[in-house]
């Protein structure tokens, strides 16, 4: 069972899947997680996937379609996956679609100067991966509440690659929502976490029973 999550960089999808997950007990793959995992391996596929992310750009869809399937082929993905960062195009969809049934899409959406507010000031746990925001700050400036972890920025979420993200969000990701438009959810992202869940969890009670 499949439901994805999508909408722009900062619109939430992280926050709000790690709940899911928490919640229902089903797998958050985040196709941006695979990508950055292999990153941390420090091989060379990893070296090519960094110099392509750190500059905005999209990993080609071959090479996203491999890393995915062999993450869905776990085990953990059978009870039910909630799939964030994937489609990202018209071909991905198609692609995915061939292979595995979309049952909803969860669209999360806020205006462009609040998502540019929430990547700005992301920060990340080298050790433990939380990512602390702007309404919901670590305990002590720079340092992970979890582990002590010296937070930083991901080099994508910097200004000049955070615009082109955005950009390429605009052009080749929102076209998907056309292809599955009768399972399209919106739910409004500027709102408060709390909030936010309270949408998304009317959405998805619909489909607990059937994870
Ligand atoms: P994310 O954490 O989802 O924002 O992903 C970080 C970066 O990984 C993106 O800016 C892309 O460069 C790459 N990426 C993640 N998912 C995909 C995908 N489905 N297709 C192509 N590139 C992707």
């Amino acid at each position: 069972m499949i439901v994805l999550i999508a909408g722009p960089q900062g619109s939430g999808k992280g926050t709000v899947a790690a709940i899911v997950k928490q919640e229902f007990g089903w797998a958050h793959v985040s196709t941006g997680d695979l990508i950055r995992d292999e990153i941390k391996t420090g091989s060379e596929f990893g070296k090519k996937l960094a110099a392509i992310i750190n500059e905005g750009k999209l990993v080609d869809d071959d090479t996203m379609l491999g890393l995915l399937q062999k993450r869905l082929d776990q085990p953990d993905a059978k009870k039910g996956v909630l799939l964030d960062g994937y489609p990202r195009n018209v071909e991905q969809a198609a692609a995915l679609n061939k292979r595995f049934k979309v049952e909803c899409v969860l669209k999360l959406d806020a205006p462009e100067d609040v998502l540019i507010k929430r990547i700005s000031g992301r920060l990340n746990c080298p050790k433990c991966g939380k990512i602390y925001g702007i309404d919901f700050p670590p305990k002590k400036p720079g340092v992970c509440d979890v582990d002590g972890g010296q937070l930083f920025v991901r080099d994508d979420d910097k200004p000049e690659a955070v615009k082109k993200r955005l950009d390429t969000y605009y052009e080749k990701t929102e076209p998907i929502f056309k292809i599955y438009a009768d399972k399209v959810k919106t739910i409004d992202s500027s709102q408060k976490i709390d909030l936010i869940m309270a949408d998304v969890k009317a959405v998805l009670k619909g489909f607990r029973k059937t994870a």
